[in-house]
């Protein structure tokens, strides 16, 4: 089977559906036009001669292929998890993907009439695809090769073992999730009825990468009350909570913020203020991969309300912490089949694996710590969220060979390192 040609007309079939989410609501699924590319696999699936499901209430597809292995060899399932949605960032409707074929190494034109260049200058990234073949978008729009790229690869894989019952492996089981961009952490997945008891979320940029570790993330709510009066007759009475909010900024620590961090160093964003003499609500969020170093984050913000409040009055200033993911690589290396099966997957394709803690969340986070393992390995992508986002057709071909070389791994060692 032609996996470069298969997952590349998946990939223009599927881009060109919309299916943006929409950050801030409380509705799930966030925007209905999700459940245009869950009907499409849904169906597609059946025709293949998949056995599938769809529940369409929630917007997820599930799939099973059962384990060949024939009787006296235990059937270790094992699950792959991808996402529907696109990012809401940018334009994500009327997306007009196109393949350039065998990329030159130049500058490449998305969109002559409104002049929309890809430089290459601009993204040393693209140097490594030089003679492939990459899917792009017109330059308006982004593509949605997250995280339909992995999409491609995991239909073609199905495709690739309902034609080829030759082929022995276990139970795969696969879902389709809608929301992962705006916080869903495919919280609607139905974990009995997915079946497998470990799996991946493929999702993410750079072929042949992997991620077993999340930042553990917590938000929080700092509101000052104050007492406004006429600023004329204000002396000894007027609490200015804009004056107490910039007290309890200048007093987080300078340094540990987004734009002086990257690693594995944790940080507090400040992400929004609002105030005025009356009252001032600060929304932060605390990211760290350790929990003792996010426990001290929390402490400090705790100390410094304190020591405002011991200045101004008991009750000035207020936090509310809400935790809102934890680190991955708690659950997940409790199962070190779970990296060392990727790893050997990923060599078998020819690749040397690579991994980061993501200083971010993924869907796996929460799945992990609702009782499904889930590290996740690339998708593939490039300059995902943008209207420049790319997506080179053999690392999504790659991708499909790396499933394969994971499914036979666990046919042959289940959930043994
Ligand atoms: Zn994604």
């Amino acid at each position: 089977m032609d996996f470069l040609k298969l997952t590349e007309e998946r990939l223009l079939r599927y881009a060109a559906i919309t299916t943006q989410s929409r950050a801030g609501g409380n509705v799930w699924p966030s925007t209905p036009c999700q459940r245009d590319l869950a009907k499409v696999l849904y169906e597609e699936l059946l025709a293949l001669g998949a056995e599938a499901a769809y529940d369409e209430e929630h917007c997820i597809v599930y799939a099973w292929l059962r384990s060949n292995l024939g009787p006296g060899k235990k059937d270790c399932p094992i699950g792959f998890v991808t996402h529907m949605d696109t990012a809401p960032d940018v334009k994500g409707w009327d997306v007009k993907p196109w393949v350039l074929r065998s990329y030159d190494g130049g500058d490449i034109v998305l969109n002559e009439k409104e002049n929309i260049v890809l430089h290459a200058a601009d993204y040393p990234n693209l140097a490594q695809y030089v003679g492939q073949d990459l899917v792009l978008t017109d330059g308006t729009t982004l593509l949605g090769g997250d995280d339909k790229a992995s999409i491609a690869a995991v239909m073609t894989l199905a495709e690739y073992y309902l034609r080829h019952p030759e082929v022995r492996h276990g139970t795969v089981c696969l879902a389709f999730t809608p929301d992962e961009e705006v916080g869903g952490l495919a919280k609607d997945l139905d974990l009995a009825r997915f079946g497998a008891p470990y799996a991946y979320t493929l999702d993410g940029d750079h072929l042949g990468w992997y991620q077993d570790q999340t930042f553990h993330a917590v938000q929080c709510t700092v509101t000052v009350t104050g007492r406004s009066v006429h600023p004329a007759t204000a002396k000894g009475i007027m609490v200015n909570a804009c004056d107490i909010a910039g007290e309890f900024l200048t007093g987080l620590p300078k340094y540990e913020k987004p734009q002086y961090t990257d690693g594995t160093d944790g940080f507090i964003y400040v992400n929004s203020v609002q105030a005025d003499c009356e009252k001032a609500v600060i929304h932060m969020i605390l990211r760290d991969f350790d929990r003792g170093l996010l426990d001290r984050k929390h402490g400090l913000i705790v100390d410094l309300c304190a020591r405002l409040n011991a200045e101004y009055g008991e009750g000035r200033v207020e936090a509310v912490f809400a935790d809102q993911y934890r680190n991955m690589g708690e659950v997940v290396s409790k199962y070190p089949f779970l990296i060392s099966h990727l790893r050997a997957a990923i060599r078998a394709a020819g690749l040397e694996p690579k991994s980061e803690p993501f200083r971010g969340g993924t869907d796996g986070s929460a799945l992990s710590f609702r009782g499904l393992p889930c590290p996740n390995l690339s998708a593939g992508y490039e300059n995902a969220h943008g209207r420049f986002e790319f997506v080179p057709v053999p690392s999504m071909a790659k991708n499909v060979e790396i499933l394969l070389a994971l499914c036979a791994l666990y046919a042959e060692k289940g959930y043994e390192a």
